[in-house]
């Protein structure tokens, strides 16, 4: 419906006091005319001053919510309906507006990354929870201040004086990120990047890479370790190759290059193990070596691994055997052997590094005992006890570390790689299994490697 403009409405009162004015006057003469002219000039005025005053009254209300507008009649009338319906159409465009903000502030807190906004003085103007957080700052007493000045990182206040507008697209300053620890939560490393943002304006962005950090450090450590590790053998192998090189063999007893070449294959065979088990604990971590699990009799194995021990110690200690009652007694005259399930080589070659390191780690005439039982919770241990030179309590947390060891040179000369508890752990690890370590400095330790119950069982022989 269109309505009649308001003026045209407006009409209507001073043309019925024009019409009373001109009867009053041919029916009551000059004075009557002018009476009723002016009550009707007195009574229009009155009828516009109430709206106007109903109308400022309004202007006074809330702007957030929507308050009607006073009503108001004939042309009066219209104009108020036609301003109503506009101050709806606004008020409801201020709450979608209000909301979508609201959204976006919602979304800014939850993103994982930390989110400042800087003036183009890199002055603070806004920064989300977690950008306050890791980078200690208080929005409400630090807005409008100079994050360098908040952040005191030398790094932090060349990298904010990058120009990102540079070379745009592709400015190489935009790609760059910062790598800082965070000021707050100490032990977290963040990147920080930043892009152009508003006038003249950066968008900081904050990641937390503690753990990507701390991975590739871990990286960085190993290779670190295992140069380390291979250069020593290499080292002495070309220092012997080099004086065999440079001595006419006529200058050389044969015992002499005897125990030269010796010396090289025990280095060689060093690096040969080192390369082995790096190939072992690299398959195991990455999940490659696809074998195929299997239901296995745990008593055959162990009787292997006993005579291995037993060969490997050439009889210098004494290597016992002792199988969980299940595995000797017997039901109603028959007996029960348990199964475990899984990788049978991975399983035999953990059980194997427990069995080396003891008689690594166990001077002459000590003992070694090996034993298999299920415990109360059906769990299957398989522990390796020895009577050796045993551990001190600050260093168990770290055995199962690769390149871990308490006597570099212990470990070395009796050909160990510092690699053998790591995979001993990475194997119980696929087999949702543990291991536990117990020992004691001068009376010996005990290795447990614990087997889920899920994967034990029982079978009559
Ligand atoms: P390594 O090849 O050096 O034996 P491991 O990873 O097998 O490496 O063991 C790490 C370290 O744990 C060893 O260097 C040694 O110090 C200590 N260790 C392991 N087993 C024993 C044990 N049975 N008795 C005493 N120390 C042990």
């Amino acid at each position: 419906m269109t309505l009649p403009p308001p003026h045209s409405r407006g009409w209507v009162l001073p043309s019925i006091i024009v019409v009373l004015t001109l009867i009053a006057g041919g029916l009551g003469g000059v004075w009557a005319a002018l009476i009723v002219l002016a009550s009707g000039f007195a009574g229009v005025t009155a009828f516009h001053l109430m709206h106007l005053y109903r109308l400022q009254r309004w202007t006074k209300s809330s702007l957030e919510q929507y308050v009607p507008l006073p009503e108001g009649v004939g042309g009066w009338g219209d104009v108020l309906a036609a301003l109503s319906r506009r101050e709806q159409k606004r008020v409801a465009f201020q709450a979608m507006q209000k909301q979508t903000i609201e959204q976006f502030r919602r979304m800014a807190e939850a993103l994982p990354s930390g989110v400042i906004v800087l003036d183009a003085r890199r002055h603070i103007e806004w920064a989300n929870p977690r950008a306050q957080q890791w980078l200690a700052i208080n929005l409400e007493k630090d807005r409008g201040q100079p994050l360098s000045n908040l952040v005191r990182i030398p790094e932090l206040r060349r990298f904010l004086a990058d120009d990102l507008n540079g070379a745009l697209p592709g400015n190489e300053a935009a790609q760059r990120a910062l790598v800082i620890p965070s000021v707050f939560d100490t032990g977290k490393t963040l990147a920080l990047q930043q892009v152009p943002f508003g006038q003249g304006g950066r968008l900081l962005l904050a990641r937390d890479v503690t753990q990507y950090e701390a991975a590739a450090r871990l990286r960085r450590d190993f290779i670190a370790s295992v140069s380390h590790e291979l250069k020593t053998p290499l080292t002495v192998i070309v220092g012997f190759l080099e004086m065999l090189e440079e001595t006419p063999a006529a200058e050389m007893p044969e015992e002499t290059r005897a125990h030269y070449f010796e010396l090289m294959r025990t280095q060689a065979n060093s690096m040969q193990r080192l390369v082995d088990d790096l190939l072992t604990l690299s398959a195991l971590e990455s999940g490659s070596r696809e074998k195929e699990e299997e239901t296995f009799a745990v008593k055959p194995l162990l009787e292997s691994l006993q005579q291995q021990t037993q060969a490997l110690s050439q009889d210098k200690h004494t290597v016992t055997l002792i199988l969980s009652e299940e595995e000797t007694q017997t039901e109603t005259g028959t007996q029960v052997e348990t199964q475990i399930h899984g990788v049978r080589d991975e399983l035999a070659s953990a059980f194997n590094n427990l069995l080396t390191n003891a008689v690594r780690y166990t001077p002459e005439g000590g003992n070694i005992e090996l034993s298999w039982k299920i415990d109360g919770e059906g769990r299957g241990i398989f522990a390796v006890r020895d009577t050796g030179i045993g551990i001190a309590a600050e260093h168990l947390p770290r055995l199962t570390e690769r390149f871990y060891r308490v006597d570099r040179g212990r470990s070395r000369a009796s050909g160990g790689t510092g690699l053998g508890l790591a995979i001993v752990k990475h194997v119980l690890l696929r087999h949702q299994g543990e291991l536990a370590i117990d020992s004691r400095v001068g009376k010996g330790s005990t290795f447990s490697a614990i087997i889920p119950a899920v994967r034990v069982s029982r079978q009559k022989a």
